[in-house]
């Protein structure tokens, strides 16, 4: 029986998958059990940010695997605290709690907002998100992702959740009038939800009414962050502080890891007892991340990403400027990136497996709109080849 098959029929079907199998990554690329090589403009959503088998990652894992792979919570975990170290170095002053995935940050910033309800003697209760936000799919996360497929009707905490439109300051204002929330967290570019980025302008008054209402200002960089959009974390493009910040999918080098970074007047909301899990962080996920933070900053990768991003950004710029019938905008920041098209969801889903056949791997979300997570490690050359294989898509579509 091939691979398709047997994974049909052992592993519970929740993923709409596409048919391929890998055998091996090498750099930007993924290549299947028949040998067949795909540029990976997914990078198992947004986690690779260094590519596949990059050598540091790897001599971390040897390095790292021959000491120890697990201990328990109760023991000092140096890479732990070398990469919490780092981690607030790059934000703001205050510290870490360590999960293993971007529902549990969420589930982490979830309890963290409760005990600052319940401390402020519960004047303040709920959290405001955005319309379409994805925050995760954990039954406390799930109310606060805005997506219908997701939360569906499955059962929630009994924590207010209040929804806004982006860049409707006036909205959030009155909800924080009536409702008095405790917190707001949002995607500074919403990701699942269509790439939608929030301006530099509504970020600043999100924090000004955040400061005026006593509302925590919580920001989910799971996606955004580890260098994506051109800074360590895309809210840092707008010069505001958040309170917690939300982080995984990149940082953990291609292991499960994430969690929150807290701002000090916060950070003792949490004692011993409060929360916890068993693995997180693991050690070796753990050092991977420092690993993934000395080659994005000391190498200097992140800068170098953010000059081939331009060429990736002038690319489908002068893409759109040839089928404007068909692209309605490019959107996002940086590695972060949304082709809008207008054509219909059938249509687009045909484009995604004419790539792959190409040899191309690309999401789609929100059904029409193409988006491009490249690892942060990709080459000008690479990008003009998928630009390519895009127009021709494209060019027949005309015909
Ligand atoms: C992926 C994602 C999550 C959930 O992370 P998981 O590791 O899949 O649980 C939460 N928020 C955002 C913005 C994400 O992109």
């Amino acid at each position: 029986m091939d691979w398709i098959k047997r994974d049909q029929k052992a592993i519970m079907s929740t993923y709409n998958r596409l048919p391929v199998t890998i055998a091996k990554g090498e750099g930007s690329y993924l290549i299947d059990v028949e040998g067949k090589k795909y540029l990976d403009f997914f990078t198992g959503l947004a986690v690779n940010i260094l590519g596949h088998s990059h050598p540091k990652i790897v001599q971390t894992l040897k390095e790292q695997g021959e000491k120890f792979l697990h201990i328990s919570n109760v023991f000092i975990n140096q890479p732990a605290i070398m990469l919490a170290e780092r981690l607030v170095e790059l934000s703001i002053d205050g510290k870490v709690f360590f999960t293993n995935s971007g529902a549990e940050a969420t589930e982490a910033a979830i309890k963290l907002i409760h005990k600052h309800s319940v401390q402020a003697g519960q004047h303040q209760k709920g959290i405001v998100v955005l319309e379409k936000s994805f925050h995760g799919r954990t039954l406390g996360a799930i109310k606060l992702t805005r997506q219908p497929g997701v939360y569906q009707d499955f059962p929630t905490t009994n924590i207010p959740v209040y929804e806004t439109k982006p860049e409707d300051i006036e909205e959030l204002e009155l909800i924080f009038k009536e409702h008095q929330p405790a917190a707001l967290l949002m995607e500074p570019i919403l990701g699942s939800g269509g790439i939608v980025p929030l301006s530099k302008n509504y970020l600043k008054e999100v924090q000004a009414l955040c400061r005026q209402y006593g509302v925590l200002l919580c920001m989910d960089e799971i996606q955004t962050g580890i260098g994506r959009t051109g800074t360590f974390f895309a809210y840092q493009q707008a010069g505001i502080e958040p309170d917690v910040i939300l982080f995984a999918k990149g940082v953990g080098g291609g292991l499960p890891l994430g969690g929150i970074i807290v701002a000090d007047p916060y950070v003792k909301l949490f004692q011993p007892g409060d929360h916890g899990t068993t693995f997180a962080p693991s050690p070796l996920s753990a050092a991977l991340g420092n690993t993934v933070l000395e080659v994005l900053l000391e190498d200097g990768l992140m800068k170098k990403s953010v000059e081939v991003a331009e060429k990736l950004w002038t690319d489908l710029e002068g893409l759109q400027g040839k089928f404007p019938h068909y692209i309605e905008s490019i959107r996002g920041k940086g590695m972060m990136v949304g082709i809008a098209l207008t054509l219909d969801a059938k249509q687009v889903k045909v484009i995604q497996k004419q790539l792959l056949h190409d040899g191309y791997m690309v999401d789609v979300t929100q059904q029409t709109i193409i988006r491009l997570l490249p690892p942060l490690t990709i080459s000008i050359a690479e990008i003009e080849r998928l630009i390519t294989a895009i127009q021709g898509h494209l060019d027949e579509l005309s015909q």
